[in-house]
């Protein structure tokens, strides 16, 4: 991609000969809050740090503007990490360390006592000022990080699961207080969670990582939409993965499955094995057959969150299947497990997945 102003082309990493990332290609552009997800050791920290300049790439290139840094020192790049665990100088002060990039950068005193200054202010953390890490809060600890890590003024930030720290009353206040950051200075964030709903409420775009490999990348909601492999779609976890056979059948596309045949909409470059991906939210359930037929289950499980139930179904042969209900729709007793249920859906919600996929932007 040209004019992108952080492009990663195939970077590696390993350590001792074993891989840690294997393959990474993104570009970020100017302004955008991308997301990093993954399961744990998929090489989201890895990719940060190299980014970062905390770890040289084994291979490929990152570059800044189109300028090779793959061997420039952090301080040089500007593109600030926030830790996890936040990691500040335990032995200085909240305004210390603030001010320390600043200090590294030799900017001068009268100029650094005016930036400090102004991003404790802005961090709602000048009354902090003296004190020592320990003496703060987690969420104190946090603003501490943000303010020490952009009081340089990146154009690129990289926060590494910024909020996993944090209460969950808390995660929700700093998760906006990230978005309107982000709005508000107008930089480039790159953020790791393991959380699918933080990523969608934050992100652009979001970056879906599996063993050290790129799984796919896109807005949040053609994720969803659209799964490039069955490992995102299973990651993501709001979808039903039903392997089958497509083939046509008069001028209609089906899909044979062991739990019945299925009419599917998205047209298939070929007949033969695919995986059919339904929504949870896009199974309707019922105590009666509908007219199209529906397939017949018993419910195992249910997971209600406030908003909306989960019931968790078994079908014949064993194959799962989870629907979401909105609250509103709960009948009373009618998902107890071992109720008989019946599922369906139309044929234009259901896509396609092959067993060979690629991914794709
Ligand atoms: P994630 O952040 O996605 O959980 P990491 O990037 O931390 O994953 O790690 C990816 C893989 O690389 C893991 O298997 C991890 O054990 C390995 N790894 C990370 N850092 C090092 C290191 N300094 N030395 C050896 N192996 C490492
Ligand atoms: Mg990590």
């Amino acid at each position: 991609m040209t004019n992108a102003m952080l492009e990663l082309s195939a970077v590696g990493k390993s350590y001792d000969g074993q891989m840690a990332v294997e393959d990474v290609s993104l570009a970020v552009h100017k302004g955008e809050f991308i997301a990093l997800m993954g399961p744990s050791g998929c090489g989201k920290t890895t990719t940060l740090r190299m980014i970062a300049g905390l770890e040289t790439p084994t291979r490929g290139d990152i570059r800044l503007w189109g300028r090779r840094i793959n061997d420039d020192h952090p301080w040089a790049r500007d593109t600030p990490l926030v830790w996890q665990n936040y990691a500040l100088f335990p032995f200085m002060t909240v305004r210390d360390n603030v001010e320390f990039g600043l200090k590294q950068r030799s900017v001068e005193a009268a100029i650094r006592r005016i930036k400090v200054d102004e991003w404790l202010e802005r961090m709602g953390i000048a009354a902090l000022a003296g004190r020592l890490p320990h003496q703060l809060s987690g969420g104190q600890r946090q603003r501490v990080a943000l303010a020490r890590a952009l009081a340089t003024e990146p154009e690129l930030l990289l926060l590494d699961e910024p909020l996993s720290a944090l209460d969950p009353h808390l995660k929700v206040r700093m998760q906006a207080e990230l978005v309107r950051l982000h709005r508000e200075l107008g930089i480039a964030f790159v953020c790791v969670t393991h959380s699918p709903s933080e990523a969608f409420a934050m992100a652009d775009r979001v970056v879906i990582m599996n063993a050290g490999k790129v799984q796919q990348v896109g807005a949040p909601r053609a994720l969803y939409r659209r799964a490039a492999n069955s490992f995102v779609a299973e990651f993501l976890g709001g979808s039903n993965l039903v392997p089958g056979t497509v083939r046509q059948d008069g001028g209609r596309q089906v899909i044979d499955t062991a739990i019945g045949t299925f009419g599917v909409l998205e047209p298939a470059p070929s007949p033969g094995p695919a995986t059919l991906v339904i929504g949870a939210d896009k199974i309707v359930l019922s105590s009666i057959a509908p007219s199209n037929g529906g397939v017949a289950a018993s419910v195992t499980t249910t997971d209600f969150n406030g908003a909306s139930l989960t019931v968790f179904l078994e079908c014949a042969g064993g194959q799962e299947l989870k629907a979401v209900v909105a609250s509103g729709a709960i009948e009373a007793d009618a998902y107890t497990p071992g109720a008989r249920v019946f599922a369906s859906w139309s044929d234009d919600s259901g896509c396609l997945l092959y067993t060979s996929p690629s991914p794709r932007d």
